[in-house]
């Protein structure tokens, strides 16, 4: 387990019936880092990516999260020790407006005190003054003040992507999971996209884990890139030194 590491992954395998998904995988994501995780089609990306993200529970190994053993644990409870997955804005939302879409997303509730009994009715004011305002300063962030009032559902397929990305703006979260962000977003938004992942990584310090098919993306945003195949880890370094490798080139190609 190394030091710096904010996700460790230690041997772990998924089996589906006879066939071993991942396979004894042992991978780390560096705090700090835009990681990403590339392989040919069934290298078992998507299912190390939910047992990492608590979709998909381990048959062997552990999923350390901020030096926690995390293995087995839920979504929502990853989700309030600081791990996010963007997840797509539910149908019901989409009546909402951009803002209204942020200023949905769970925050830390009072507690049930006595205390809180006697001022909720001002706890509860001043935490819809501050969760606006917190949303105020993500629509800017992400550069989409020209559409907070415009319904979610009326968005751009990019636009909404980045909505997404806010979202995990709006808790504070460690690490950031995005499974195929560019999937259907515009050259210019996808643009955006990248532009608003490395200013999120630069200057507000999350740390992101991404499975990507566009390789374009990959290259721009991710060092250290991960390449997975026949469920394990083959090979990791920057985009350039993985594109360099012959057998990497292989596993994609070859066969
Ligand atoms: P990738 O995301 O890299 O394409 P996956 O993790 O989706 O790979 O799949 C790895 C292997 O596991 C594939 O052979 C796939 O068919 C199989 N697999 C994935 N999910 C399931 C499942 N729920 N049931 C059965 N087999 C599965
Ligand atoms: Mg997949």
């Amino acid at each position: 387990m190394s030091q710096d590491a904010v996700i460790d992954v230690i041997n772990v395998s998924k089996h589906f019936g006879g066939l071993a998904a991942v396979n004894n995988c042992s991978l780390s994501v560096r705090r700090g880092s835009v990681t990403g995780l590339i392989g040919p089609n069934g290298a078992g990306k998507s299912t190390l990516f939910n047992m990492v993200a608590g979709n998909i529970v381990p048959d062997e190994g552990q999923v350390i999260f901020d030096g926690q053993d995390v293995t087995g644990l839920a979504p929502h409870q990853l989700f309030r020790l600081g791990m996010l997955r963007t997840f797509q804005i539910a149908h019901e939302f989409s009546n909402m407006t951009a803002l209204e879409n942020l200023m949905m997303v769970p925050g830390d509730q009072p507690g049930e005190s006595l205390a809180n009994v006697w001022f909720r009715p001002f706890l509860a004011r001043s935490r819809e003054t501050a969760v606006r305002k917190k949303a105020l300063d993500v629509i800017d962030f992400l550069k989409l003040g020209h559409v907070r009032n415009e319904l979610a559902g009326n968005l751009s397929g990019g636009q909404k992507k980045l909505l997404e990305l806010g979202r995990t703006m709006m808790v504070d979260a460690k690490v950031v999971l995005l499974d195929e962000v560019a999937a259907g977003v515009n050259k210019t938004l996808l643009n955006d996209l990248a532009a608003n992942i490395e200013r999120m990584n630069r200057e507000l310090g999350y740390t992101f884990f991404v499975i990507e098919h566009d390789m374009d993306l990959i290259a721009r945003l991710c060092d250290p890139v991960i390449v997975m195949a026949e469920g394990r880890k083959i090979a990791e370094g920057s985009m350039e030194e993985v594109r360099a490798n012959p057998e990497i080139v292989e596993a994609y190609f070859g066969a």
